[in-house]
Formats: C-alpha cells, structure tokens, sequence
C-alpha cells in the first residue's frame, strides 16, 4: 500500500468539492481530491439556474439568505474563475419569467409574489400578454407571470470543467480512484483508504461526495450526514438560428402542480427540466419522465416541439432533511462536510467554496454559515434513509 499526505484531503470532485479545494490552495494548503472522474456529478446534468428569488419556497427562509449571499458573490467569482482559466461559464444574467397557465398555478405565484414581497425580494406581477411581450413563444393561455430580473443562470458543465482547471493551476493534486473508506485513529479522521489501494493522509477530510455522501464506509453512524438522492431527469433540445432568439430568459412554471423550467443558453442550447423522483440510486432515463417534461413545456411553449431533442439524462441531488446544506465540523475531529446542498448546489458553488476555506484554514465556520452546521440534524443523523 502506497501512501500520501496533505493538509486537506477533499473526498469528491463535484462542484462543491473542487470549488472547496480550490479555495483552500489559494489559501496556502496542500491539497487533495480523491474522485474517480472530477468534474462529474450532477452539474452534468443540472440546469444551472441561479435562482435565489424564484426558488424560494415556504419554511426555507433560512436558505434564502444563503442563496442570496452566493447569488452576490457571482459576478465576482465567474469573473476571477474566467480570467483564471481562460474557460467560458456561460454565465447569463438574463432574468427569469415565472408563469401561470390555469387559475390553479396563478393562484399559487401570487401567493409566490407575497411571499417574495415580505423576504423583501425584487419581483414583478406581469399579466398575460405582458408576459408574451417579452417572451413572444410564450403560449395564449398564460394568464400571468412575475418577472424576476435578479435570477440568473450559468452553465454547469463548463463551470465544473473550469475548476478543475482552476484546482489544477493552484497545485492541488487529483488521485483518481474511490475512496473506500474513512480511516479513523483515535477518535479522529486521519484520511482515505482509497479503491486503488493508496492511503491519502490529511490533517482535514472534507466529506463532499453529493447524494453519496451518506454511505461512506468508515464514517461513525452518529456522523453520516442525511443525504440522500433525488433523482432528476432533464432534456437538452437545439435551437436552430433560424429560431433565435427563441426565448430570451429562463421560463418557468408550475403545470397542475409539477415544475418545468425552459434556460436558453448562449450557444443555442435549451435545457427543459426537471422531474424530481424518490427513487434511490435509480438515474434510468424514462418514456414517461420524458413525456411529461415534453407536454408540460409544450402547453408553456408550444414552439419547442419543432427543435431536435439532443440529449436525454438523469441525474441525482443530494438532497437533505430541511433541503439545505450541511457545511461545517461534523461530530468526528479531522472529519468537515460540505453536501446536502439538493438543488441548488451551483447557486451555492461560490459561497460554499469561501466558507470551507475560512473553515479549513482558520477553525471557525463564518457567521452567515453557521446555520447550516451539521450538528442541527442531531439525533436524525442516526436515522438514515435505507
Ligand atoms: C436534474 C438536476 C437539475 C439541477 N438544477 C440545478 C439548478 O438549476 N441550479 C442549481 O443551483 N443546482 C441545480 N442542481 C443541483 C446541483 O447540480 C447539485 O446540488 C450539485 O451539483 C451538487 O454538487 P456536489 O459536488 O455536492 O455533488 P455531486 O455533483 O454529486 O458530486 C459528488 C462527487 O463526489 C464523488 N464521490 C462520491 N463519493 C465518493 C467516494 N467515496 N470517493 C470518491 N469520490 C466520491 C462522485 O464521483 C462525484 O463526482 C440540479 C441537479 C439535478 C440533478
């Protein structure tokens, strides 16, 4: 058995565990993240929508505020990551359009827009054809919408490609294997034993393995975090030219009661998602999650059935407890998290990225990430999903 130390070992190359490592070599730490394949995971398939304001959902006034904080960081944290690497994000600041098509779903947004009126957040009631002024596709039947300009959208894969990047020019080493297990001394995480038969030592272990990150072997009962998978399934359709600009905003809408979302990209992509299913490990890709993707948006805008359908996916979000993430000190000595961030791990890629360095490097948890420590789930960290 071969073996390697460092003063930070990141155990998970997803989003939030490259933006974790990169953040901690720019503060000086050796670094290490163990994954089989970095940059994978669910940014791969995620939408990439920023939306602090029109993901905000009763009960989650706690996250909002974290959301907020990270979606304010974004332009700081795209710019540096870009100049960096060199690496495109595409990240638009393009608005969001949330629409009703039935009385249902409008009466549904304008309790939305109340609730978005007292967390104090910048959003306005469109009727119907002021809705299909800025968005034209949109379809006859929407009878209203709020216009969120503030929600904005980034896209994913080339967001996980430019940390890598990132992570690599700031000297952090990538060991690509899994880690097997966490390995314990003395009431203390000393590192990884990992598939390929290397122990990685650490002075800090960083569990950052997404919907994973449940079921590392090793890690104490009482400390595995609640995280379990949420499965999502996501189309990619191609606007041809000739069709642009086919919408100019994310569009968004609740239909008899399940959410689909339209983001047009940059270079001509529209992601349409997304289901969410309580399915364990399952990332089968459906006849009837891709039939009810499709017919919820085409009632929304019906133009989409004449575009190729290039990609068909699924994916699995670390979902949590109370759908917040788990950052922060872990009841194991040596042994952080950073997970559980369910479905807004990229809006939260900036923010999370700064907190665990502040951690790793000066011992405390910043103050606007303490709600969110592992330690609030107590006792339910001993009650796993199956
Ligand atoms: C369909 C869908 C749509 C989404 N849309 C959005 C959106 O619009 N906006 C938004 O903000 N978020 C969205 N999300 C959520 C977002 O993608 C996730 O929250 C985020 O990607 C989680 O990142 P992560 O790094 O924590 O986990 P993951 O991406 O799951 O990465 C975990 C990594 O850890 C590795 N790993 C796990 N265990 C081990 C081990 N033992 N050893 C070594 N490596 C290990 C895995 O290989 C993987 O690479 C969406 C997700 C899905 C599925």
């Amino acid at each position: 058995m071969s073996s390697r130390t460092s003063d930070v070992l990141v155990i998970g190359g997803g989003i939030i565990g490259l933006v974790t490592a990169w953040r901690a070599a720019q503060r000086g730490l050796a670094t290490t993240v163990v994954d089989p394949g970095p940059g994978g995971g669910a940014a791969r398939v995620a939408a990439g929508m920023l939306a602090a304001v029109t993901e905000l959902h009763y009960g989650e006034e706690t996250l909002l505020a974290l959301n907020l904080e990270s979606a304010r960081r974004y332009p700081d944290f795209a710019a540096e990551l870009t100049e960096l690497t060199g690496h495109g994000l595409g990240y638009r600041r393009c608005g969001t359009l949330a629409v009703a098509l039935d009385a249902d779903d409008r009466a549904h947004l304008r309790e939305l827009h109340a609730l978005q009126q007292r967390s104090g957040l910048e959003s306005e009631w469109l009727s119907g054809r002021e809705c299909r002024r800025l968005e034209p596709m949109l379809a006859p039947g929407v009878r209203g919408g709020l216009r969120v300009d503030g929600d904005h959208q980034i896209d994913p894969r080339r967001l996980a490609t430019a940390l890598v990047t990132a992570c690599e020019r700031a000297g952090v080493v990538f060991h690509r294997s899994w880690a097997e297990r966490l390995d314990v001394a003395r009431d203390r995480a000393t590192g990884v034993t990992t598939a390929d038969g290397t122990a990685l030592g650490a002075a800090q272990v960083v569990l950052a393995g997404g919907s994973l990150s449940g079921r590392l072997a090793g890690v104490p009962d009482d400390v595995l975090p609640p995280v379990r998978p949420v499965k999502g399934q996501v189309l990619r359709l191609t606007v041809p030219r000739r069709y642009a600009p086919f919408l100019s905003r994310t569009v968004r809408a609740m239909v008899r009661g399940s959410h689909v979302y339209l983001v047009p990209r940059e270079n001509g992509e529209l992601v349409v998602g997304a289901t969410s299913e309580e399915l364990g490990w399952d990332t089968t890709v459906t006849a009837g999650g891709v039939y009810e993707l499709l017919r919820d948006a085409h009632e929304l805008v019906p133009g989409i059935t004449e575009l190729p359908l290039t990609e068909t996916l699924a994916g699995l979000r670390p979902g949590s407890p109370d759908n917040a993430p788990l950052l922060g000190p872990s009841g194991l000595d040596g042994l952080l998290l950073a997970t559980g961030h369910y479905r807004n791990g990229v809006l939260l890629t900036p923010v999370t990225g700064d907190v665990m360095a502040e951690l790793l490097v000066g011992g405390e948890l910043p103050e606007q990430a303490r709600p969110f420590t592992p330690k609030r789930f107590g006792a339910a960290l001993m009650e796993q999903p199956a």
